[in-house]
């Protein structure tokens, strides 16, 4: 198959299994080429296969020599259609892993349901035993409820009063004014039910009732705030509402773990170019201004930098960088400071689809956005016919150590 991408708006409905493979191991030789990190042994990813999850279960695997298994909900190729990019990604990681020796095993299906936590628990118990670190890091635009069956699905949508605010379409290079309508309640519980900590919850009771979590064991979320310019829309909106719901489950989960000197964790991320964050209104045309800024101030990061400093600096360092008056660690702390925001929020105003390329990073983003789906990399023929189907070892059974 010749593997071309197909965008339609925030999406793109192909993924290139060569260009995935890239992506992965230049994200396995970032973290190879720096200090080793001191722990975690056993981890568990949710949500592994792309985004700030793959990278954390790149950081631990290639960093600490952990050993890792990942879930998340990927789609497998067929005669038609490539594979989804975190099927392509995991299949890559896992033979990176593999070739060096390293443990890595996956799960694809949904993480929401009480069956995927029995298969990840069963497989815990069977190779690792205990795991010492559980990263969280789902993002989804529905979840099904295990104990009632209903179905939930977020919206990123304002609170309270209408949203009217600038925002790109980058593939057409278009600035445009939107007009978003504020959720209604129902909408407001419903992303709080998807985003929210219940699932957390669900998961880390779940293991802790098996005795599969390690003492000391630490379990971290991932959350965004960012500046007042994208608030109404994020941290005040139905996703930062979720996100608030995701904080308090943190609390109660550090109170339960206690018995195990466990620890639950928010760490607050930077805003990157993912198919989680393409979706949201506003955010990719800050993104795009972000990047430029960060760029040229020489403190842009991507997913891997950002989890590499969060495993460095933050959760394996006998010396913890200070966390916020919240108690959220801050690895959003470059993007935050108050130069950067000001040089944002004054040019702000002025973009316009005529000015967008001078202005912002919209090349970087867009660039980024294809390199998600294995697209843009260098050294890759995509004029070259490619086999779509691609095994991921540990679930098709090939090569598993
Ligand atoms: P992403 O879309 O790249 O990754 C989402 C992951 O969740 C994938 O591995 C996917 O397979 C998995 N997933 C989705 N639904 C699933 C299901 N039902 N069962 C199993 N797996 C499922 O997203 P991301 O941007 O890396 O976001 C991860 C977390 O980081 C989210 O909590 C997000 O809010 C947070 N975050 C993102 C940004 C950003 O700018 N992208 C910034 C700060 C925080």
């Amino acid at each position: 198959m010749i593997i071309q991408s197909k965008i339609h708006g925030f999406i793109c409905t192909t993924a290139h299994p060569e260009g995935c493979f890239n992506a992965v191991e230049d994200q396995v030789k970032f973290v190879r080429s720096r200090k080793p990190v001191k722990g975690p042994v056993n981890v568990l990813v949710i949500g592994a296969s792309t985004g700030y999850g793959l990278a954390s279960r790149i950081v631990a695997t290639f960093g600490a020599g952990a050993k890792t298994i990942g879930v998340f909900f990927e789609r497998e190729a067929n005669d038609k259609r490539t594979a989804s990019p975190g099927w392509y990604n995991s299949a890559a990681f896992e033979s990176l892993a593999h070739r060096e020796g390293l443990y890595a095993k996956s799960l694809n299906g949904d993480a929401f349901s009480t069956e995927m936590k029995e298969r990840a628990a069963e497989l815990i118990r069977q190779d690792l035993k205990q795991v010492d670190l559980v990263i969280y890091s789902l993002a989804s635009p529905r979840r099904k409820d295990p104990k009632t069956g209903q179905v939930y699905c977020s919206t990123l949508k304002p609170i309270g009063k209408p949203f009217e605010g600038k925002t790109v379409d980058a593939f057409r290079g278009e600035v445009k004014d939107v007009l978003i309508e504020p959720a209604t309640e129902e909408e407001v519980a419903n992303t709080v039910a998807v985003m929210g900590g219940e699932d957390w919850e669900m998961w880390i009771d779940f293991l802790a009732q098996q005795h599969l979590l390690a003492e000391g064991v630490k379990t971290v979320a991932y959350s965004y705030l960012g500046p007042e310019l994208t608030h109404a829309i994020y941290k005040h909106g139905t996703i930062g509402k979720a996100k608030e719901n995701l904080k308090a489950s943190a609390d109660k989960l550090t109170k339960r773990l206690m018995p195990l000197k466990g620890e639950a964790l928010i760490s607050v991320d930077k805003a990157v170019v993912t198919q989680a964050s393409a979706a949201i209104p506003v955010v990719p045309l800050y993104i795009a201004l972000l990047y430029k800024i960060m760029k040229e101030k020489g403190t842009h990061e991507g997913c891997i930098e950002q989890i590499y400093r969060l495993f460095i600096e933050h959760l394996y360092t006998s010396t913890p960088l200070e966390r916020d008056a919240d108690g959220f660690i801050r690895i959003d702390d470059r993007e935050m400071q108050p130069d950067v925001q000001a040089r944002i929020a004054a040019v702000w105003p002025q973009i316009t689809t005529e000015n967008l390329e001078q202005l912002a990073d919209i090349k970087g983003y867009c660039d980024d956005f294809y390199r998600l789906f294995g697209f843009n990399i260098e050294g890759i023929d995509y004029e070259r016919d490619v086999n779509p189907q691609v095994r991921i070892d540990s679930i098709q059974g090939v090569g598993t150590p």
